[in-house]
């Protein structure tokens, strides 16, 4: 008898301590899920890709630029454009439609995006980036905060001459083993938004600067950022683990575009799929992660939100 009511005891017990922890679970799902993802939709706004145009300098690519707005204000999406001190200088009327759209400009490298800023010294690199930032802000009158570098290299003089310059976020690490910019990628960074080390920019550190990882795909064989080099976007499979991931771990998730694939290039070589079809797509992806309960916010106001609160990961080295 006494081992009867023993059993039924500790059946009773262990029921209920499964049904506060499926209650427990499913109330933390239910809250992961319910609160919407920060989305930032980036651009790198430069002369199209040289594989594609075979060598030539051509700039298609800006004039998608206003198509891209006009579908950006449809979906309600402020983003964050990086532009090179070449495109400021060649295309004003173009960043003066992406300023009254109300979105972010940010800077893209020195004035040239072929230009090899990672390796001189911080003096030196002050110097070259400053050009772009002196062209943006004589445009519209607004000093950029944000800079992303071109193939994203950066070494430790990058980031402490964008401390010495007033950058409130630097958004060029890639934290995933491959890519087309294979050496580029550090594995190691944290995929969170965080603070780095004044002598290492992938590591998390003391610096005031905050550096915003893009966020790498890791399926489809392409571990580069949201849309491939090659013109092939993000499949649906791919943002929804994406999203989901974001999610889980609260932070980000950032998108990188470059309108020079969303132009037509007739003369591609095989293997490319640049092309206004992509405009398209792009649509269709804004489409689709509205779905995902996301809201969508500029790379500066990821800063702002750090900022004020925890909730982004800032300083965090979690992944
Ligand atoms: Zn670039």
């Amino acid at each position: 008898m006494r081992i009867k009511i023993t059993s039924i005891l500790i059946l009773t017990g262990m029921l209920i301590g499964l049904v506060t922890g499926l209650v427990y679970l499913s109330s933390t799902a239910y809250h992961v899920l319910k609160t919407p993802t920060p989305v930032a939709v980036s651009f790198d706004v430069e002369r199209d890709p040289p594989a594609i145009t075979r060598g030539e300098i051509t700039f298609k690519g800006v004039g998608e630029i206003p198509e891209i707005l006009e579908i950006l204000d449809e979906h309600g999406v402020k983003s964050t454009f990086f532009i090179t001190g070449r495109v400021t200088d060649n295309y004003p009327q173009t960043l003066n439609l992406i300023s009254q759209h109300g979105h972010e400009l940010a800077v893209h490298g020195g004035y040239y995006h072929d230009q090899k800023i990672r390796g001189l010294g911080k003096e030196k690199q002050i110097e070259e980036i400053n050009k772009t930032i002196f062209l943006i802000e004589n445009l519209t009158g607004k000093r950029p905060v944000g800079y992303r570098a071109p193939g994203h290299q950066i070494d430790s003089n990058t980031i402490n001459a964008l401390e010495e310059l007033g950058f409130r976020y630097d958004s060029s690490v890639v934290p995933s083993l491959a890519g087309f910019y294979l050496y580029d990628h550090k594995l190691y960074a944290p995929s969170f938004p965080y603070n780095p080390d004044y002598s290492d920019p992938f590591k998390g550190g003391d610096m005031n600067i905050l550096e915003i990882p893009l966020t790498p795909v890791f399926l489809n064989g392409n571990l580069d950022s949201l849309l491939a080099y090659q013109g092939q976007f993000i499949t649906k499979l791919e943002l929804i683990i994406s999203v989901v991931k974001c999610k889980i771990y609260r932070k980000p998730l950032v998108i990188y575009l470059h309108p020079g694939l969303m132009a037509d290039h007739p003369n591609e070589p095989s293997g490319y799929r640049s092309g206004k079809y992509l405009i398209g797509e792009f649509n269709e992806i804004l489409t689709f992660l509205e779905r995902l309960n996301v809201r969508y916010v500029t790379l500066e106001e990821i800063v702002e939100e750090a900022e004020e609160t925890e909730e982004i990961g800032i300083k965090s080295q979690d992944r």
